[in-house]
């Protein structure tokens, strides 16, 4: 399987904001890479977004870090 479908990259997916896991809590308020969970060398990275109790989405600034690349998630 391509390595781009086995990294767990958060942009442009939708999450549910019920069930996240501590990871990815992390990632979305930009406490660690979007892409690996690294928490070195962050920089912006595009948005994740999670699914609002009414419905709507809500949308993260999220960082990656110096090793993986920021673009790929639009
Ligand atoms: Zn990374």
């Amino acid at each position: 399987m391509p390595a781009c479908l086995t990294t767990r990259d958060i942009r442009g997916r939708v999450l549910n904001s019920a069930n996240l896991r501590p990871t990815y809590d992390a990632a979305l308020h930009g406490l660690a890479c979007a892409r690996c969970g690294s928490t070195t060398g962050l920089r912006p990275g595009g948005y994740a977004y999670t699914l609002c109790r009414e419905g709507g989405l809500l949308g993260w600034p999220v960082r990656v870090c110096g090793a993986c690349p920021a673009w790929g998630h639009q």
